[in-house]
């Protein structure tokens, strides 16, 4: 590979340990390439998807003259569609490259339960014309030090899926508390009623462009990047996420942020 400088020294001396230290850096820097290649490729093979049912639909009107036109309304329907699935990839791949530390200069004290409110607004129509109950229990003075637009992005993520791979009838249950033993960590849970994910797929599914129903998945507009959005959000904000099923059917999504304290000054 790239990284395939080695060094070799032998003894337990200061320079043996530099050695060592210098290996390493040299692994995880083979690692980092390797990550970064792989993303490359995934995010080109999901482009070419839709680029190519375009061509294909181009083509065949193109192609044939007396075709009725209905056949061509669909087919242009069909490219507008395929357009839209591109919008949405670009955009999210866009969001994730963005998500680095600079945009740390830019943040205040976030209400992660008014993040959450605006978020249930938002969803309301989507989650009627579904026939799914979103319902919130929210704690006051969840605040953390974070950019708005990123935390939204988050609980939007989580609650969005749990409409999207909901079932008719079924519930969203939020819920946001102070938690650990100093009361010094903001819990936000979503849960939901929804189809579930298998126990199988649950480690990989923060994975970019990992999807259990790719059918389903593409059916509802899904791009595979949303669950990676959230992690890679969390972690920049020093928080973490974690998922599980519920006994009773259905998922539960776990966010944790540190508490934004006044008394703390500006960063937690
Ligand atoms: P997508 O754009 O496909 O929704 P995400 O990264 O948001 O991508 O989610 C990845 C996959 O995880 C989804 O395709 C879906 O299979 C699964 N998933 C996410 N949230 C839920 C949920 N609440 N219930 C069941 N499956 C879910």
């Amino acid at each position: 590979g790239q990284y395939s400088h080695r060094v070799s020294v032998s003894g337990r001396d200061e320079l043996a340990l530099l050695a060592d230290e210098f290996n390493e850096l040299t692994d995880r820097l083979q690692t980092t390439e390797e990550v970064r290649r792989r993303f490359v490729s995934d995010a080109s093979h999901e482009l070419k998807t839709p680029l190519a049912s375009i061509r294909l639909l181009t083509d065949s009107i193109l192609q044939n003259d007396g075709m009725d036109p209905d056949t061509v309304q669909e087919f242009v329907s069909d490219i507008g569609e395929e357009a839209e699935r591109l919008t949405r990839i670009t955009e999210k791949l866009l969001a994730l490259t963005r998500l680095d530390s600079g945009r740390a200069v830019a943040r205040a004290a976030v209400d992660v339960g008014g993040v959450a409110r605006k978020v249930e607004r938002m969803l309301t129509p989507l989650a009627r014309a579904v026939n799914v109950t979103l319902s919130l229990t929210l704690e006051e003075g969840c605040r953390i030090w974070a950019l708005e637009d990123d935390i939204y992005q988050v609980a939007f993520n989580l609650m969005e899926n749990a409409v999207k791979y909901n079932l008719p009838g079924g519930q969203v249950l939020v819920s946001l508390t102070k938690t650990g033993p100093a009361g010094d960590t903001v819990l936000l849970r979503v849960e939901d009623t929804g189809v579930g994910i298998p126990e199988e797929d649950l480690p990989k599914i923060f994975d970019r462009f990992y999807r259990v129903d790719k059918a389903r998945s593409r059916a509802a507009g899904g791009t595979g990047l949303g669950l990676s959005i959230v992690r890679d959000t969390v972690r920049l904000h020093g928080g973490s996420v974690s998922v599980r099923g519920r006994a009773e059917k259905g998922t539960c999504f776990e966010v944790r942020f540190p508490l934004w304290r006044e008394e703390k000054g500006e960063t937690p």
